[in-house]
């Protein structure tokens, strides 16, 4: 089987000269999180996320901003958003209000206890700029999180018809439900958009397009405004 890094080679040829809007990404993190290991996860998931970004043809990159070590974050148990950020008001409100007062994207770094299908969690109408993501998941669960933040959605299917994330073939897109009909599918690096091929499977059409929900929304959280893009796709 083509791996899937050499299939978005091959696809993603699409060339962009927008220039790149900057979003800045604070961390706050358990500090029972070794800080080494929190740098390398963070660092792993901008990357993913810059190369989901890049094979979408959104012309948004990520950076890290600022990592906090919490220990109040240490002290929550990890949970969906809701009960997370309940947790956080009574064991610190200080944080609590800067967090929800805050217009930048923060994102709460956690270790799940128990082993849990929950690897992330956003609540957009209550907490617009955050996200919970467990340490223990992959990677790409970051940019999944934070897709969910700018509107992006899971794969919706209306009889044969599938909305927001695309599903094709052995392929899912970034915003995989995990349902368990799509769970063992292999995640690709990218938003859902009409062009995008798999295997010669189309992920995505006019109607399933998270790639056209992030560009709507791509000034939501924009930090810099920056340079023209001269990279390549990869
Ligand atoms: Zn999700």
């Amino acid at each position: 089987m083509i791996n899937t890094f050499c299939l978005l080679c091959l696809i993603f040829s699409i060339q962009y000269a927008q220039a790149v809007n900057i979003t800045e990404v604070d961390f706050y993190v358990s500090d029972k999180i070794t800080k080494d290991v929190a740098k390398l996860k963070i660092g792993e998931s901008i990357t993913n996320s810059n190369l989901t970004l890049s094979n979408s043809s959104i012309p948004l990159s990520r950076e890290t901003g600022n990592i906090y070590y919490s220990t109040s974050i240490a002290n929550l148990n990890y949970d969906s958003i809701e009960f997370a950020m309940a947790q956080l008001m009574a064991e610190d409100s200080s944080l609590y209000n800067r967090l929800i007062n805050s217009d930048r994207l923060s994102v709460l770094v956690m270790t799940s206890s128990l082993s849990t299908d929950l690897c992330g969690s956003t609540y957009l109408a209550y907490f617009p700029n955050i996200a919970v993501i467990d340490l223990n998941c992959d990677s790409l669960t970051l940019e999944h999180e934070l897709g969910h933040l700018y509107g992006a959605e899971h794969e919706e299917i209306y009889d044969e018809y599938v909305f927001y994330a695309a599903i094709c073939g052995d392929y899912t897109t970034i915003m995989n439900s995990m349902r368990p009909e799509v769970k063992e599918k292999k995640i690709i690096k990218a938003y859902s958009f009409p062009e995008l091929k798999v295997d010669g499977f189309q992920c995505g059409n006019e109607n399933t397009n998270n790639r056209k929900v992030i560009l709507d929304n791509i000034d939501r959280f924009v930090s810099v405004r920056a340079k023209p893009n001269t990279k390549s796709t990869n």
